[in-house]
């Protein structure tokens, strides 16, 4: 049966899904990232990064519940592979190799500003044509901005 809730939306729906299915691979790839950083991190103030990193984690992870349901909803299909993650994303990867407390920081700062630039770019594009998807990008927006602000101040503290 048609759904009206898909049928409002003046932005061309195979086009949304397609950006939120490469965002729904930024977040896996950012998660696992905090993830593995979490558990790897040394060094000065370890404890109060690692917790940091860890709830950014979570944050992440629910990012990514958030995206997969609306693409359901759009009636598309969350990237299914894992393989596809890193064909799909917009900001990459970056191996914790370093365990150091500061490159630990500075990736996953780079990775917030990375994330900010696409949300905000997403907005752009949904403002007045997909309400529900634009204030679903909006609220991880303000998420991205929190983190990059806490992993910011935590480096200058350190600093
Ligand atoms: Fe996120
Ligand atoms: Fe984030
Ligand atoms: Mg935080």
């Amino acid at each position: 049966m048609k759904r009206k809730g898909i049928e409002i939306i003046k932005a061309d729906v195979k086009k949304v899904v397609d950006e939120l299915n490469k965002a729904l691979s930024d977040e896996w790839l950012a998660y696992y990232q905090y993830w593995l950083g979490e558990k790897l991190v040394k060094g000065r103030f370890r404890e109060r990064v690692a917790a940091e990193l860890g709830q950014h984690a979570g944050d992440e992870l629910k990012h990514a519940g958030m995206i997969a349901d609306r693409i359901i909803q759009l009636g598309g299909t969350p990237v299914l592979k894992p393989e596809d993650w890193y064909k799909l994303t917009n900001c990459g990867y970056e191996p914790p190799s370093d365990p150091g407390v500061i490159p630990i920081l500075k990736q996953n700062i780079k990775g917030e500003q990375c994330a900010i630039e696409v949300y905000q770019k997403l907005s752009d594009i949904l403002k007045d044509k997909d309400s529900i998807t634009y204030y679903m990008v909006l609220s991880i927006l303000k998420d991205e901005i929190e983190h990059e602000d806490d992993l910011i101040n935590i480096l200058e503290d350190i600093q």
